[in-house]
């Protein structure tokens, strides 16, 4: 990763050259000496000038931008690096280590965010997560279910991908228990009869009621069929 990294800034050079070689890693003694020639050394923020410059250099070329198949290529080559049990274990051993904890907390520590920078992130980050990005992790955690509770106080269960009460691959727990308990086809609704789907025009027709009004009380005999009208009903009493 460093060695790439380097690679990187140092293009055009020998050393970019011998650094972004396959397979190279420099000895002990040359990495201690490379550290030590950048202690002190201000990396970035850069001046607008410079990152002009950078942009500049970098225009058009491939090798810099990422793209899908290097980033597969990527994933997959740390797929298997995980796979490998000795390695797997090592660095299971080294995550809990009091010095990775250090480094982790330097590491961000060492980067100061504005809130202006802060908000531009979160808000790349939540642009990032399209529907289609969304549908793909679904699809992956496809069976392995984690179990939380979300903003309204419900249980949630993911890795539900293609179960026809799931969105995104997550489910409200009671809905999945009832719907286990009734099947599709839907139920009448307990207080006043009316007739329910559990999906009608892409929304929920039928809600699923908790008799002693706990949202996270999921046993089956507490869950009951109702409409919207009674469900709202019975909340406000
Ligand atoms: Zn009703």
């Amino acid at each position: 990763m460093t060695a790439r990294r380097c690679a990187r800034v140092q293009r055009g050079t020998f050393v970019g050259w011998l650094m972004g070689k396959k397979g190279f890693r420099p000895s002990e003694e040359t990495r201690r000496k490379m550290s030590e020639t950048r202690r002190g050394r201000k990396r970035g923020p850069h001046s607008e000038e410079t990152k002009q410059k950078i942009a500049a250099a970098l225009r058009g070329k491939k090798g810099y931008v990422r793209t899908e198949e290097h980033r597969e290529a990527a994933r997959e080559r740390m797929v298997a690096k995980w796979n490998e049990e000795d390695y797997r274990a090592h660095m299971l051993e080294a995550f809990r280590s009091e010095e990775y904890r250090k480094k982790q907390s330097l590491g961000s520590t060492g980067r100061p965010q504005s809130p202006e920078q802060r908000q531009k992130i979160a808000q790349k980050t939540k642009e990032s997560w399209t529907a289609e990005r969304r549908a793909k992790m679904a699809e992956k955690r496809k069976g392995i279910h984690s179990r939380t509770i979300d903003p309204d106080g419900y249980v949630m269960l993911s890795g539900y991908g293609g179960h026809p009460l799931a969105l995104n691959g997550r489910v409200r727990e009671h809905r999945l228990v009832l719907w286990e308990k009734l099947g599709s086809a839907g139920a009448a609704c307990e207080w006043c009869g009316a007739p329910l789907a559990w999906k009608s025009a892409g929304k929920d027709e039928l809600v699923v009621d908790h008799l002693n009004f706990d949202k996270q009380d999921n046993r089956d005999e507490n869950l009951v069929p109702s409409c919207r009208g009674c469900n709202t009903a019975r909340e406000k009493t």
